[in-house]
Order: structure tokens, then C-alpha cells, then sequence
């Protein structure tokens, strides 16, 4: 493990990628530091962006739209075509903001990027896809149809651990369907945020876009918490933890505003008996470890045959042991730090209980690297064997902890699966396609996605992404999850010169 960076050398990584982006990151902007878990120190402040509250951002987006909604959908396609290059060509930088502010090893930020840009290339196409049906009108002399139109203002609350992808996912689709973005992303990575801002305001100057298309709101939960109550934003996208939904959801249907929740996962991967263990060991290590367990896909808890639950598990142990953690911006390690204490202790509280309801440690969960950093919080990602779905296991951990449990048929495994309050990602190594089937089925997984031979974490962006139960239902990103960015008109067209009642319905006077 090597040495960490200092808050200086930090300072200079983001005054180089600010510089290259065209953002000033000198004199503060209402915030009066930000801190990296790289080494758990201020690195940076905001200026050069404007401090707006929500009523002047909700008031200048809903100018904004009257021009907005009004451009050929193909032509605001041209925005979101200017926004991916303009990541392209900054690749590097957004992935430096993202590693200092998120704590991600370079691969996996450059991946947050490349997202990014596959999300705009989608929305581009999408845009001259927006399509309505026509449908078979029971009267003669008809027509019935479906028109799609812009929503209105959308408002966009994301979380610290995919703190740029999250808003272009939204941002990218929202644009071509013509609606307005304001986005209230996570206080814990506002550099970034105004980074990206920064490009898409270019992006914006550049094609001739209405300036307040897209606007961003700096705060915490009450900044959030403001754009939810606010009647004139149509739609809330909240990406983040159960709770935060749970408080989101209601205050949202209370003014009946639309909302996409985007919350906390307890994903899980079955291991059959005829796996091939070479794939399982791997989709677990990174779907469990990866992104130091800080993704709502990572894997949880793994639900092995018992034929293969020891063999498995050895495997595991060892090469959790040679996972290297440390300096997410060194070439080489695989897992960076937690981003705060308060993750590090929930993950130690985690472990405790676990072991308290039966639980045996395999292998990990001891700080590293804290002489020579004192408020970073680097730890090994952990295993513990659990002999039953105890409360501590169907709750999330946002940390790197892993659960293993075993199961003898198949029937019991889903079960297993299932009996957890959320819903979002699942796996299953297996290469009996009857059990491959069943898992996808209707009485198999109960989550929003569902995978056979990989692991939970690293979704595309061409499906939609989401999941049931307390992960909050919502979808976003591909295949049509455009949908919930839009208002559906059903239109009903008479040329016949007659007016005939649906139904048949008489009623002549
Ligand atoms: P968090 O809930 O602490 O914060 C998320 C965002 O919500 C932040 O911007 C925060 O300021 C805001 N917020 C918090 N309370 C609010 C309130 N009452 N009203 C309005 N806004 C409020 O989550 P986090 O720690 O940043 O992220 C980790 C969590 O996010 C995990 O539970 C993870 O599973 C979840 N997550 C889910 C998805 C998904 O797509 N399902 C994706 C990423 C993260």
C-alpha cells in the first residue's frame, strides 16, 4: 500500500483539471471547504458560479420551457450530441473530480464518465424516436392517438457515490424530451457537480439553448427538500437512501407532482451448484468489493449451494486478502476509501450485529492507513458466513460487507433471495437453464434487474435501471424510461361529419 496524497497535491490534481474544464475553484461560494476521503481533508472551494435559491431557479426554468418545448425534439438532440463531446474531450478531468470528491479508483471514475456519454449518444438517438401509437377507434370516421409532450421542470437529487452519472442519466433524456433540469446534487460532491454544469452551460452557449435549461442548486436536505414542495416542478428524480425517499415520496404525491425514486439496494447472487466458480468468485469480488461497496448494485449477500459454499468461500477469503486498498489514484488498487466516518462506523455496527445473530467472520473489515491518515477511513472489504436472513442482513450496508449464506433446493434460494424489503439488482451463476429461467421468471427474482452469469453491479444504460420495493420503483435511463420525463395526450380525431357516442351511447335532443 502506498503512501496517500497530501490535502496540497490534492488541491493541485483539481486546480489542473479545473483549469483544462474552464471552472474556477478559488474563493468560496457558500461552501467553505470540501472535503476528500482520499485523505479526509479540505482540498478545494467553489467560485464563478451564480448562488441561486429554488423560487429564482424554479422561476427562470419555467421561462426557459416556453422557448424549450417549442424546439423540434431532433433539435434539442443537438444539445445533449454538444454536452457528450464536450465529456469526451474532459473525460479525464470529470473522472478526477469524481475520484476526489467520491473516493473511486480512476478505472471505475473514467467508467462514471464513459456512462455519461453513452447516456447522451442514447438520448441524441432517442431523440427522433419519441414515439406515440396510433390505435383502431371504435367509431367510423376516427382517429385515436397518443401525442408525448415536455413535463415541465424536472428536479434532480442525487447521491455522493455516482455523483456526475446520475444527473446525466436524467439530464440527458429530460433535455431531448424537452423539459427544464434543476439539479440538487449531493452535498458531499458539489465540484464535480459544477464541473459538469460547467460543460453543459458551454454545451448550451454554443447550440443557442434557452439559458436556464439546466441550472444547479448547491445545499444539502433542506435544499432537496425545498425543490420537492416547490408547485412549480413537475417532476422529482431523488436518487439516494431509502430513508431519504420515504421522506421524498410522500411530500411529492402530497401536491400530486410526479416522482422517479431511485433508492437502496440488499442485492443479492445466487450460487448453484453447477456455477462455474471461476465467473462467481469474480462477479462477487467486484460486484461486493468494487467501489468499496458503495453502489446500490454491490452485492450484499451471496446465497451458495451447499456443495459449493466451501470451496467458494476459501476462494473468497483469499483473494480478499490480496485485494489492494488504497489510493484510489494510484494505478493498481482496486478499492478506495469510505467516504466518511459515519459509513466506516455503520459498516463496524454492521459487523457486530452480525456476528451477535450468528454470524462468523471470514476474512476483512479492520481500518487501514489511518496513522498515516487520521480522517480518511480505508478499510478491507469483509465477509461474514451467516447461518440464517437475520435482521441485520435484509437491512443496507452501504459499505463493503459481504453476507454468504448457504441453501440446499433451488425453491429455498428465491426464497432467500426475495425475503429482503428492497428490490433492485440480482444475479445468478448458474448453467442449468431451467433454474436460469425460473430466476427471471415470474416467481423468480422480485428486483428491477436481473442477471444470469454476472454479478449485480455495472448496469448498461441502454436497459432501464431501477427496482421494486423500497428501492422506490422508479426507471431511468434506456429503453423507455424516457416516459416518466413526459406528459401522454390521448387524442381522438373525427373526419366523418357524424357524431357518434363511444360506446353507443344515445343522446340526440
Ligand atoms: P442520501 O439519501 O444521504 O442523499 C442523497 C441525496 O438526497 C443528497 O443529495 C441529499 O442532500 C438529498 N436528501 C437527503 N434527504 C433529503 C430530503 N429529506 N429531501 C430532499 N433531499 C434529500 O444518500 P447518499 O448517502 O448520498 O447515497 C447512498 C444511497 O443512495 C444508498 O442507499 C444507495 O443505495 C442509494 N443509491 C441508489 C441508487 C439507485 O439508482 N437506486 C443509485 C445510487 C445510490
Amino acid at each position: 500500500m502506498s503512501g496517500l496524497p497530501t490535502a496540497s497535491e490534492l488541491e493541485r490534481l483539481a486546480c489542473d483539471a479545473a483549469e483544462r474544464c474552464g471552472v474556477t475553484l478559488s474563493a468560496p461560494l457558500g461552501i467553505a471547504s470540501i472535503r476528500s476521503p482520499i485523505n479526509g481533508s479540505p482540498f478545494g472551494s467553489i467560485s464563478g458560479a451564480e448562488v441561486v435559491d429554488i423560487d429564482t431557479a424554479v422561476e427562470r426554468a419555467r421561462r426557459a420551457i416556453e422557448e424549450w418545448r417549442l424546439v423540434p425534439a431532433p433539435l434539442r438532440g443537438a444539445l445533449v450530441r454538444r454536452l457528450g463531446d464536450l465529456l469526451s474531450e474532459h473525460k479525464s478531468e470529470i473522472a478526477t473530480f469524481i475520484s476526489l470528491e467520491a473516493g473511486k479508483i480512476t478505472s471505475e471514475a473514467l467508467g462514471e464518465v464513459q456512462e455519461m456519454i453513452d447516456i447522451c449518444d442514447f438520448a441524441v438517438g432517442l431523440s427522433r424516436q419519441l414515439y406515440g401509437r396510433t390505435m383502431s377507434s371504435e367509431r367510423p370516421g376516427h382517429r385515436l392517438m397518443e401525442t408525448w409532450h415536455p413535463l415541465g421542470v424536472v428536479g434532480v437529487i442525487t447521491s455522493f457515490n455516482f455523483p456526475a452519472a446520475v444527473w446525466s442519466w436524467n439530464t440527458a433524456i429530460a433535455l431531448v424530451c424537452g423539459d427544464c433540469v434543476i439539479w440538487k446534487p449531493s452535498e458531499l460532491a458539489p465540484i464535480t457537480a459544477h464541473a459538469c454544469a460547467a460543460l453543459l452551460e458551454r454545451a448550451i452557449a454554443e447550440v443557442g439553448a434557452p439559458r436556464y435549461v439546466s441550472q444547479v442548486v448547491l445545499g444539502g436536505a433542506d435544499a432537496g427538500q425545498e425543490l420537492v414542495d416547490h408547485p412549480g416542478v413537475a417532476l422529482i428524480s431523488a436518487t439516494g437512501s431509502t430513508n431519504m425517499g420515504r421522506a421524498v415520496g410522500p411530500r411529492v404525491a402530497a401536491r400530486f407532482g410526479r416522482s422517479l425514486l431511485e433508492l437502496g439496494g440488499n442485492n443479492a447472487s445466487i450460487v448453484a451448484s453447477s456455477a462455474n466458480l471461476d465467473l462467481a468468485l469474480r462477479g462477487i469480488v467486484f460486484g461486493a468489493a468494487g467501489t468499496a461497496g458503495q453502489r446500490c448494485t454491490t452485492l450484499r449477500r451471496a446465497i451458495v449451494h451447499e456443495s459449493v459454499v466451501e470451496t467458494l468461500v476459501e476462494r473468497l477469503a483469499a483473494t480478499y486478502g490480496r485485494l489492494v486498498v488504497g489510493n484510489p489514484l494510484q494505478p493498481g488498487t482496486l478499492v478506495g476509501p469510505l467516504i466518511h466516518e459515519a459509513a466506516f462506523t455503520t459498516m463496524s455496527n454492521a459487523m457486530g450485529a452480525a456476528q451477535e445473530q450468528g454470524g462468523s467472520l471470514v476474512v476483512g473489515g479492520e481500518r487501514l492507513l489511518h496513522d498515516e491518515a487520521p480522517d480518511a477511513y480505508y478499510v478491507r472489504p469483509a465477509i461474514v458466513r451467516m447461518a440464517s436472513q437475520t435482521e441485520i442482513v435484509r437491512k443496507e450496508t452501504f459499505a463493503p460487507l459481504l453476507y454468504v449464506l448457504s441453501y440446499s433446493d433451488f425453491d429455498e434460494a428465491i426464497q432467500i433471495h426475495n425475503d429482503v424489503p428492497q428490490g433492485l439488482s440480482s444475479s445468478i451463476f448458474t448453467s442449468d437453464q431451467a433454474e436460469a429461467e425460473r430466476f427471471m421468471s415470474a416467481d423468480g427474482s422480485d428486483c428491477g434487474l436481473i442477471n444470469v452469469n454476472i454479478g449485480t453491479s455495472g448496469a448498461e444504460i441502454g436497459g432501464a435501471f431501477g427496482g421494486e420495493k423500497e428501492t422506490g420503483g422508479g426507471r431511468e435511463s434506456g429503453s423507455d424510461a424516457w416516459r416518466s420525463y413526459m406528459r401522454r395526450a390521448t387524442n381522438t380525431v373525427n373526419f366523418s361529419g357524424e357524431l357518434p357516442l363511444a360506446q353507443g351511447v344515445e343522446f340526440t335532443v
